[in-house]
């Protein structure tokens, strides 16, 4: 069972997964505001959590992570290196995650930050901000790295079967998925020769900061529970 979900304020798409013999079931990268929506597809599916799963410390949106983590009583899940309060679960670089006869594999990704993992399940890939359609996610900020990214991308997305098919973390232009292949033929970013080319590309974007960057961050750290942590 899958489903797409979109946020359109920040452009996220959250991934619902779940085995459908046993109705276990993941999210990954849940947003804040859209808990209720989550809530409803979760009892209307007959699918039970066990998992949230953020791919990486995000700038644009507060995640919904801690909050079903509650109200599930479920895993809150993340790659090994985040930093996030409030985690249950972090998985190593090729470490497996069971939903029934599912099995996800965490592939660590990094570039966009530091943190950030990509998730394979079967013939599908969950790149997060590392591989995006038409594009891959910015390196500008929290420890972001592209000679890192460029690493990421080369040695270890692009090297996964053509067939395998892209779901990313966000698209700003009405995409909803790609391929391996398609991404290799057709992504501008990836039509480089070596990493330093890739790293005059992504020097020389000249993005603004993202609008939440300063809510969105400290909020992440603690998973979304901001309101238990709250400081006047
Ligand atoms: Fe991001």
């Amino acid at each position: 069972m899958f489903r797409q979900l979109f946020d359109p304020v920040s452009c996220t798409y959250t991934y619902l997964l779940a085995d459908e013999r046993s109705r276990e079931a993941i999210i990954i990268d849940p947003v804040l505001e859209k808990i209720e929506l989550y809530g409803q597809l979760i009892n209307e599916l007959g699918i039970k959590l066990l998992y949230t799963l953020d791919t990486h410390t995000h700038a644009d949106h507060v995640t919904a992570s801690g909050k079903l983590g509650q109200q599930f009583h479920c895993e809150v899940t993340t790659g090994e290196r985040s930093k996030a309060l409030h985690v249950t679960l972090r998985l190593k670089d090729g470490e497996t995650l069971k939903l029934g006869e599912l099995t996800l594999t965490s592939m660590y990704t990094p570039g966009h930050t530091d943190d950030c993992y990509s998730y394979l399940c079967n013939d599908r890939v969950f790149t997060g901000d590392t591989l995006l359609i038409r594009g891959t996610g910015r390196t500008d900020f929290q420890s972001g790295d592209s000679i890192a990214q460029y690493d990421s991308l080369f040695n270890k997305l692009l090297k996964l079967p053509e067939h395998t098919y892209v779901y990313p973390a966000h698209d700003y232009k009405g995409m909803t998925m790609s391929t391996i292949g398609e991404e290799i033929r057709y992504n501008p970013r990836l039509q480089v020769s070596s990493p330093e080319e890739y790293a005059e590309i992504m020097d020389n974007l000249n993005l603004a900061r993202p609008k939440m960057m300063d809510v969105a961050v400290p909020a992440n750290l603690q998973s979304g529970l901001i309101n238990e942590t709250h400081e006047a």
